[in-house]
């Protein structure tokens, strides 16, 4: 039986719309990924920094904006504490920010650590906090938007500088490592695809509600099974 569908969990209301939390959810693939999760039914936390600027008006009353700067430890802190005792189904950890491009010639110390900070101690940090929410749902599914840039076997022709690809490898060995030593959490990774994004550009091969569609399905589907797995946004798998 999928952990999804496991009635031993915590107890809560038999039949609910799954909880969803999606960060960086105001624009690009996270507000693709915010609809798409509405249109399956779920309840979404879109959390995102700026809530107050942001509307999801099409949302059908699904979607609830939070704050969450996921380069601050202190607001992800704060993020847990205002859902503590909430019951979370799935965390999908899409923020992310690319950095300065220009190669190792322009490679700044502080610039390296803000990607990381971003794009690698904030998704493990996020899911350290809401571990005892995750564990109060019926998914208990994790999964992080990475990229192909942080494969060792794939992508080194593409744009990715140095510490976004740093970045993007260090949230795959993390995800793993949780998934190691949490095995009741589901914990996935995702290739979202060439995506026509502010990040991806106006010549990506993919729009972002299609790359969302394909991520939602998997990620609420997922059985502890997948748990470890590196796929794109359509099921294929990706190389490590
Ligand atoms: P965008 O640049 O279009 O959007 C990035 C999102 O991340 C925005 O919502 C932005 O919010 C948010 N964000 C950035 N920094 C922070 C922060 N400190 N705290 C909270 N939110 C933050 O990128 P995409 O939508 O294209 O990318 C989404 C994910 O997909 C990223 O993790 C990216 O690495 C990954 N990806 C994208 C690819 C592509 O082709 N587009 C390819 C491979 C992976 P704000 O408006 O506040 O800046």
């Amino acid at each position: 039986m999928s952990r999804a569908a496991d009635p031993g969990g915590p107890a809560e209301a038999p039949g609910r719309s799954p909880v969803v939390l999606i960060t960086g959810a105001n624009r690009g693939l996270g507000r693709a990924l915010v609809q798409a999760f509405a249109a399956a039914g779920a309840q979404v936390l879109a959390a995102c920094r700026t809530p107050q600027a942001t509307t999801f008006a099409d949302d059908g009353g699904r979607v609830r904006a939070l704050p969450l700067d996921m380069g601050d430890p202190a607001s992800i802190e704060g993020l847990a504490a205002a859902l503590a005792g909430q019951p979370l189904d799935i965390l999908v950890n899409n923020a992310g920010i690319r950095g300065a491009m220009g190669g190792i010639d322009t490679l700044t110390p502080a610039d390296f650590a803000e990607v990381m900070a971003v794009n690698a101690l904030g998704p493990l940090i996020l899911t350290r906090a809401l571990r005892p929410n995750l564990m109060a749902g019926r998914h208990r599914t994790v999964a992080m938007i990475s990229s192909s840039s942080g494969s060792m076997t794939e992508g080194l022709d593409d744009d990715g500088d140095y510490a976004y690809r740093a970045s993007k490898a260090a949230l795959n060995i993390l995800t793993l490592k949780l998934g190691y030593d949490f095995p009741d959490l589901t914990c996935l990774l995702f290739h979202p695809g060439w995506v026509a994004t502010e990040m991806g550009g106006p010549e990506a091969t993919i729009d972002a509600d299609t790359a969302a569609a394909g991520l939602a399905g998997l990620i609420l589907s997922a059985t502890p099974e997948d748990s470890g797995s590196f796929r794109r946004w359509n099921g294929e798998p990706m190389g490590w």
